[in-house]
């Protein structure tokens, strides 16, 4: 770029720095860069460039300089340097037995002397880090842990549509009027969902805390979907646009159409998942529950067995029901209400204490993202951010 782009010329005085200075300059000084942005963005809202109407949010997945062959938990770790120790030892021990017909100059024995140094001192490096460094835990509902890095652990092992790479999840808001970015942040989780609520945080942060009040719009896609965050949404009233993965199959217009349909069965294929996909059960939201008499009717109209309202969730106390396996065994919708062959129990179905609430509001949501002005308004989303990110997405 210092050597074709007018505007990178400019910047660098003329020079071509190689790629390292540039990394070392900018991770050096975060404050400065942050602050710098902040001036920016600053300018361009004085400059009339940020429309404050809509703000998308996505995220591109880049490759860090970092291998991902050193990745793993701490278990995989310990035993992969456990590994390297015993190889370096079972070396060791057939020069101890070869010693005395052996030339100690000899390439052979100077290219394995070579191999032991290189795995000893790997495993070091394995058991300095695992000395030093936590567990590193997952941001989900109940977070487990997730794979560290020897060389970058903030970064992340991640699935992309170019294959598995070690990197970052590059999370950006940008305004609709000119695609002005407003917020962007590089974190070291591979899902979308845990993002968008420090987005919304930056975009208010960098802009003002009310920003978002008055209908202000804010889309994303499928993947910033989940109940929490719909939850976090309407509860903070924002006027949003985040459809859930279903939203293409409630669209009749979408549903039907011969390309949806060959581009579903492509991604199944591609994803590998087609088992788990065709056994999708019917949703516990097409269950008649009355939390209070502790009553549910299935789909086929069978009374369930209440088993308890004990069970402990991560956002509360949930009620559970089970069919009666005689109900089970002769309804004629049973392979479409259970993930697997019937053998010795019901279908189970389960429901938060805060169901009703929590089921209200998602289905206001799914109404307004299913209305015209909803699809009209998620239309939007691409124009604003895809621009942004397509440059990176080439790469
Ligand atoms: S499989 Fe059982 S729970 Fe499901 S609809 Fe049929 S009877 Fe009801």
């Amino acid at each position: 770029m210092c050597k074709t782009d007018l505007k990178f010329m400019a910047l660098a005085a003329g020079r071509t720095p190689h790629f390292t200075t540039i990394a070392d300059f900018s991770s050096g000084n975060c404050d400065e860069m942050t602050s710098l942005f902040h001036k920016v963005l600053m300018i361009c809202c004085q400059s009339g460039l940020v429309g404050k109407e809509h703000f998308a949010i996505d995220g591109c997945k880049l490759p860090s300089d970092a291998s991902k062959e050193w990745s793993g938990k701490h278990k995989d770790l310990k035993k992969k340097s456990d590994k390297m120790k015993t190889s370096a030892q079972k070396i060791i021990d057939k020069h101890l037995a070869n010693d005395s017909d052996k030339d100690p100059n000899s390439g052979d024995k100077r290219r394995e002397l070579q191999t032991i140094d290189t795995l000893l001192k790997n495993a070091d490096k394995i058991d300095e880090f695992l000395k030093n460094n936590e567990v590193k835990m997952g941001k989900g509902r109940r977070p487990s842990e997730v794979n560290s890095n020897i060389t970058d652990n903030d970064s992340t092992k991640m699935t992309t549509s170019k294959g598995t790479i070690q990197g970052y999840n590059c999370q950006t808001a940008a305004d609709e009027l000119h695609q002005v970015v407003i917020y962007a942040e590089a974190v070291g989780v591979g899902s979308d969902q845990s993002a968008l609520k420090p987005m919304i945080e930056g975009i208010r942060k960098n802009l003002s805390a009310d920003v978002l009040d008055g209908g202000v719009l804010v889309t994303a896609d499928t993947g910033y979907s989940s109940v929490i965050n719909m939850e976090n949404l309407y509860a903070e009233g924002i006027n949003s646009v985040v459809p859930d993965n279903q939203f293409r199959q409630r669209d009749e217009r979408i549903a039907g159409s011969e390309t949806y349909q060959k581009h579903k069965e492509l991604r199944k294929k591609t994803r590998n998942d087609k088992l788990k996909s065709d056994a999708t059960a019917i949703p516990s939201s097409e269950f008649f529950v009355d939390i209070d008499a502790k009553t549910c009717v299935c789909p086929n109209g069978k009374q369930m067995m209440f088993q308890g309202d004990h069970f402990k969730g991560t956002r509360g106390n949930h009620i559970r029901f089970r069919g009666k396996i005689s109900d089970c065994q002769s309804c004629p919708m049973q392979s479409r209400c259970m993930k697997k062959p019937i053998k010795d129990q019901g279908r189970q179905v389960s429901f938060y204490a805060d169901y009703i609430e929590t089921d209200s509001c998602l289905k206001l949501i799914n109404k307004r993202i299913d209305s015209e002005q909803g699809r009209k308004d998620y239309g939007r989303r691409m124009w604003t951010i895809e621009p942004v990110l397509w440059k990176h997405n080439q790469q």
